[in-house]
């Protein structure tokens, strides 16, 4: 285990990401009744851009400094979930503070929604709760996220989502990824389930899109953000989601956001993006 997200924290993968659960959570919390969040590898919740590790890889500079500004057309509307959390993050912690999925969570939770948030880095899960201010509406714990969800599907509320995001440092994360959520659909019908894969190279993106194709779950978005070309396959060149039981907003607001992030992270001349039903609509 030696991926450590300090060092890419606020990247372009990231402002993806989190710019499109943000847009889940708003959604989720368009209802009343309350909804349970599970993030299968949660991370630390807060990262200092200007700390020694993102300092190395400057990876933000070319994520989240990017979108000082707004975004063109109708785009920045629908990242107002997101940017009033980054906007929170700065007053409570200083400007140069990213958040993580668990803090991004948290911001967007009611009072009454809950959420547990799993990471088996040991160091990691103090920093955590700390990060998150001890919320009390929070379970952090130290477990292998894996094992962890399927312990915890259905949860009580019956609505909610989980987000599966490990770090792809060993062989056959991509094809685990695809199980686990095919799995997991089956224990509970009604969860959204959120995927991140990197895109390097065409070809693990397209088995992982076969693979679901063929697995008799219903209703799976692929939305895809490139910022290059693929045929360097030894760099990250985009930032993947499947995305099952999507909310029903949720593949026109990509196809409105993710042009937008695109031309605004391009790294090269390549950039583009992809929404596009695997199954059902
Ligand atoms: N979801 C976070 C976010 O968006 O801010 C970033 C997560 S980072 C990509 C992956 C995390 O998974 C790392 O913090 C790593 O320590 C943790 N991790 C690695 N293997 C794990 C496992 N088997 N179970 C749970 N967490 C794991």
């Amino acid at each position: 285990m030696n991926y450590r997200h300090a060092y890419h924290a606020g990247n372009f993968a990231d402002c993806m990401k989190h710019a499109l659960f943000a847009r889940i959570l708003n959604y989720l919390a368009q209802k009343d009744a309350p909804f349970r969040v599970i993030d299968t590898h949660a991370g630390i919740g807060l990262y200092d851009l200007g700390g020694a590790e993102a300092g190395k890889t400057l990876e933000w500079q070319a994520g989240i400094a990017r979108l000082a500004t707004p975004l063109e057309g109708d785009a920045e509307a629908l990242l107002s979930p997101y940017r009033t959390a980054l906007a929170d993050v700065a007053a409570r912690f200083g400007a140069g503070f990213y958040p993580g999925s668990p803090l991004l969570a948290s911001l967007l939770m009611r009072r009454q929604d809950r959420a547990i948030f799993v990471e088996k880095h040991p160091a990691d899960v103090g920093v955590l709760t700390e990060n998150l201010g001890h919320d009390r509406r929070a379970k952090v714990l130290e477990l292998d996220g894996w094992t962890a969800l399927r312990a915890m599907i259905p949860p009580v509320e019956r609505r909610g989502v989980v987000l599966i995001d490990p770090p792809f440092e060993v062989e056959g994360e991509m094809g685990r990824l695809g199980r686990a959520l095919v799995e997991a659909h089956r224990k509970w019908g009604g969860g959204v389930f959120v995927g991140w894969y990197p895109i390097k190279g065409p070809r693990e993106p397209e088995e992982l899109a076969g693979m679901l194709r063929t697995s008799g779950v219903p209703k799976i978005l692929r939305l895809e953000m490139l910022v290059d070309r693929t045929d360097d396959a030894t760099r990250l060149n985009g930032s993947g989601l499947v995305v099952i039981n999507p909310p029903w907003t949720l593949a026109t607001e990509a196809e409105v956001l993710l042009p937008a992030l695109a031309q605004r992270l391009a790294r090269g001349d390549r950039a583009g993006f992809r929404c596009e039903w695997l199954a059902g609509e």
